[in-house]
């Protein structure tokens, strides 16, 4: 390893990796194609929000007299509909008109009462109580023209599509997704569907890993299982390297004489450093590799899953200036007692459950790295800081899964 750096604090591996970043680039997309990208410019909103005075309610328009008792009768004198056509009626004394929600507001009225608290008889209707001003919904009360709602790195939520879409934008400027590429080793490793014979297990990390990197809104590139050698590592790293943005591998760099990642890596990459304090997932490796960023990650499934989440999403979305997809913190009192460690960030898969007094947190599993269904039945992975205990009855910080 010479003077790279070595069992590191995840803080310090995350700043580390965070230096050497993709090469990004930005592309137009139309509103509908743009869910869950990361916005690469501000948007400032070309219209008022709402775009005019409006009721937020079915009732009747009038106008509001503080001298007036009631019920009070109105005479009817027409009807306004959202019909996105400007033909108001207007309303002066003693007169009300019918309107729907969203209908722009007839000149003359400043105030709604919902159809509810209304008698129609007729041509006239009985106003049980007051009308109300605040069932008018002002023109620009959400956002004015020109303000600034959404800015670059924010990933486009539902809720921030349909945003764009009331600011009036047909398309936004997003950066490009990111190529992925996966790359499994291990001679032992079969492709889920065929026949397993003694000594061979199912490739599985790749596939979480895809959901991962889909999930942070990226492309995932999957690669053949490649087997413990130089030469067909070094093939698909080349290969990689010239299609793909950032690179994973799985397995092969711990300290086994077949953990070809990290020899390779050492040899003709360029290691940034090996090995974090992390449990699981503590022998994971950072460098360059033709000077694509590559990720050398645990080959046991938790560990695999656990460092992408501690290492590999932080560094997309900080190489992205992005705000999401966010992850959530909780706090949560252990109810079982869970094993931490003096010098490693400790994840153990638990279970999360909302009560009265708060987060309740239960570890029901067996917790060995290798075993994924201990993570598919979890909801949320402790964060226990160095040295922290981890005995039934401590509140700590969880991650929710
Ligand atoms: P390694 O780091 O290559 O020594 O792998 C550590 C453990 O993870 C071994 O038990 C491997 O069989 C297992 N493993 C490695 N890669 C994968 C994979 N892609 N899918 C499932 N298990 C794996
Ligand atoms: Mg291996």
């Amino acid at each position: 390893m010479g003077d790279r750096p070595y069992f590191i604090s995840v803080e310090e591996a995350c700043r580390i990796c965070q230096q050497s970043a993709p090469v990004l680039t930005t592309e137009r997309v139309h509103i509908d194609d743009c869910h869950g990208r990361i916005l690469a410019e501000d948007l400032a909103s070309k219209v008022h929000d709402p775009p005019f005075d409006n009721s937020s309610m079915d009732g009747f328009a009038c106008r509001f007299d503080e001298n007036a008792t009631y019920p009070l009768s109105l005479s009817i004198v027409g009807m306004q509909a959202a019909t996105g056509h400007n033909e108001t009626v207007k309303v002066g004394d003693g007169e009300a008109v019918r309107i729907m929600t969203g209908a722009p507001m007839p000149p003359g009225a400043d105030a709604i009462l919902p159809i509810e608290r209304c008698q129609v008889d007729g041509n006239q209707v009985h106003l049980q109580e007051a009308p109300k001003p605040h069932f008018v919904r002002r023109q620009g009360e959400n956002l004015q023209k020109g303000n600034l709602a959404l800015t670059k790195g924010a990933q486009l939520t539902p809720s921030r599509v349909g945003l764009c879409a009331t600011m009036g934008y047909a398309d936004v400027l997003v950066y490009r997704r990111l190529r992925i590429a996966l790359i499994s080793t291990g001679d032992e490793l079969i492709q889920p569907g065929e026949e397993l014979v003694h000594g061979e297990i199912y490739e599985s990390n790749s596939f979480g890993l895809a959901g991962l990197v889909k999930w942070m809104g990226h492309i995932p590139v999957r690669y053949p299982v490649v087997s413990d050698t130089m030469e067909t590592l070094r093939e698909a790293l080349e290969d990689a390297s010239e299609s793909c943005d950032i690179i994973l591998t799985s397995g092969g760099v711990s300290m086994g004489e077949f953990d070809y990642v990290r020899r390779l890596m050492e040899e003709e990459g360029d290691v940034h450093f090996w090995r974090m304090k992390i449990r699981p997932g503590s022998p994971p490796l950072f460098g360059l590799w033709n000077a694509t960023p590559l990720f050398g990650l645990p080959g046991n499934p938790v560990s695999s899953h656990v460092v992408f989440r501690m290492l590999v999403a932080p560094y997309l979305r900080h190489s992205l200036g992005a705000d999401g997809p966010q992850e959530w913190i909780v706090r949560a009192k252990l109810c079982d007692s869970v094993k931490s460690t003096e010098d490693c960030l400790t994840l153990r898969r638990i279970v999360l459950r909302p009560t009265e007094e708060g987060m309740m947190a239960y570890q029901p599993r067996h917790q060995g790295s290798g075993n994924i269904e201990s993570m598919a039945s979890a909801n949320g992975l402790t964060l226990l800081q160095p040295g922290q205990s981890g005995d039934a009855g401590t509140w700590i910080d969880v991650l929710v899964l």
